[in-house]
């Protein structure tokens, strides 16, 4: 078989953490298959680069700072190769250039004063391009040939920069010719995950937690038989397990189920991760790299469905609602189309729309970072409605959250909507909003933010979520 496999920031965290990876991708190989790895930056060290990329443009730098980031990573190197000296000294040295670049950069931005969404890239991509040559180095060590490859010569992308998009011919063709003959040569090629570039070969990124899409991507342009999501829990679980901690690893969910929990807030794979695989029929496996026996959870076209309709619940922070209302919005055509128009312009996605029949409120949300602008664009797109009244308010509310209840088999079956809004009035939830897709596979509700932990576990206990899937 051909695997992609990636591993997280926590399964990549520290040296102990490295060679476990890197004994899982070596027992793969020896078991006969090719593996491609993906790599994440250790754990913090993104959150880490990007602070210090804010800190610069307020003025703020000081070389403690890149020491303080280096050094995890050297400590990495000296403990995860003892033996080979040349790899050893080669590894250290590509880590002092990149501290180089970064303090360089850093320095720049206290200078110029201004953070661009292309800056930030180069930045925000580098704890990916430090990990993956101590990952391929503590692969080499156990016996296996593995280099690094920066993703940037692999993933071509549109100009995105934060969250770009993959151009999947011309991806596909520099990921065969790069990667078929190390495979071929009974290689493991160690990629960074997060990054890619521009066909001019300018660095952007995938979006945060991008390294989950990074695999998917690299799985469909080879074409892999399965890809591995290596993380710190045993699969993708009912719910959050932070935020309920009763919650269940579901064995077996389908590409619509994963991709509705990842797009409404479950965490453990990017939003965007399934559909490269769905596309190609190739089967996402989350597993637990601190318990590699357990089997995790297995994506794939059916599923298992379960006959409680709901199999798992999420909840989304750091969104905003805004809410358009005025009692002159009735029959006037064209309202919706101006304000989704505007907020397509902003780039800026929508995660849930709502609008009563009465016609007089239209509300959706976006994300909070996106909210202020695509107000701008609103009451700059509507003004001519402001002007005649036809709209009263554009308002936005930042203190909600938005959680849904996903599952295939919820659609036709009657009573789960009705089962949802009983379990949230007897936890004393209030809900501001509700909206149902016509797939029936999603119901997602508005509630202050506050309440949200409340109404994800109301819900998974009206649905007996903590119980085993009686499909
Ligand atoms: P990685 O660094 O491996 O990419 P992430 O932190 O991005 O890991 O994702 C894994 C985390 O996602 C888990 O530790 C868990 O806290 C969180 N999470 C949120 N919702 C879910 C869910 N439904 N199932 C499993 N994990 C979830
Ligand atoms: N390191 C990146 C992030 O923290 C990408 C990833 O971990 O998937 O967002
Ligand atoms: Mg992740």
């Amino acid at each position: 078989m051909l695997i992609v496999m990636k591993f997280g920031g926590t399964s990549v965290g520290s040296a102990e953490r490295i060679a476990q990876a890197a004994e899982l991708a070596v027992k793969s190989a020896k078991e006969g298959h090719k593996v491609i790895v993906v790599t994440s930056a250790m754990s913090k060290v993104t959150n880490k680069l990007i602070a210090a990329a804010e800190n610069a443009v307020a003025g703020e730098y000081h070389k403690t700072v890149s020491d303080e980031l280096h050094e995890p990573h050297r400590q990495a190197v000296h403990q995860l190769m003892p033996t080979e000296a040349a790899r050893r000294r080669e590894v250290l040295e590509s880590l002092r250039q990149k501290f180089e670049r970064f303090e360089t950069l850093c320095k720049g931005l206290t200078m110029v004063r201004e953070l661009t969404p292309r800056t930030l890239d180069a930045i925000s991509g580098m704890g990916e391009m430090l990990c993956a040559p101590i990952l391929a180095g503590a692969i080499a060590e156990r016996g296996v040939a593995s280099h690094s490859i920066d993703a940037t010569e692999l993933i071509v992308t549109d100009d995105q920069f934060g969250q770009a998009e993959p151009l999947m011919a011309e991806t596909r063709q520099k990921t065969c010719d790069k990667l078929l003959p190390l495979l071929e040569a009974g290689e493991i090629p160690v990629v960074t995950g997060f990054i890619a570039a521009t066909a001019e070969g300018v660095q952007t990124t995938l979006g945060r937690g991008g390294s989950d899409y990074t695999a998917s991507i690299l799985g469909a342009a080879l074409d892999a038989d399965e890809v591995w999501i290596w993380t710190d829990v045993n699969g993708v679980m009912t719910a959050n397990p932070n935020e309920v901690p009763e919650a269940r690893t579901m064995r077996e969910i389908s590409y619509s189920e994963a991709s509705e929990l990842a797009y409404y807030g479950a965490k453990v794979l990017h939003h965007k991760t399934i559909l490269p695989a769905f596309k190609q029929n190739i089967p996402v496996l989350i597993l637990n790299s601190f318990q590699p026996t357990d089997t995790g959870t297995r994506v794939s076209v059916t599923g298992h469905p379960s006959s409680r309709g709901v199999k798992a619940v999420t909840s989304i922070r750091n969104v905003s609602l805004i809410a358009i209302s005025g009692k002159g919005m009735q029959g006037i055509p064209g309202i919706a189309a101006k304000t989704f128009a505007a907020v397509a312009a902003e780039r800026a996605s929508i995660l849930m729309i709502s609008q009563a029949s009465s016609e007089n409120n239209l509300c959706f949300v976006v994300n909070s970072s996106e909210a202020a602008r695509v107000v701008k664009a609103l009451r700059a797109s509507l003004e001519l409605d402001l002007l005649q009244n036809h709209i009263e308010d554009i308002a936005v509310d930042d203190s909600i959250a938005v959680v849904a209840a996903v599952g295939d088999r919820m659609q036709g079956a009657p009573g789960i909507a009705g089962k949802v809004f009983a379990a949230l009035g007897a936890a004393a939830v209030n809900v501001i909003a509700i909206s149902q897709g016509s797939s029936e596979r999603n119901i997602s509700l508005i509630v202050g933010e506050a309440q949200a932990a409340d109404a994800v576990r109301a819900i998974h206990r009206a649905f007996e979520l903590h119980l085993p899937s009686a499909a």
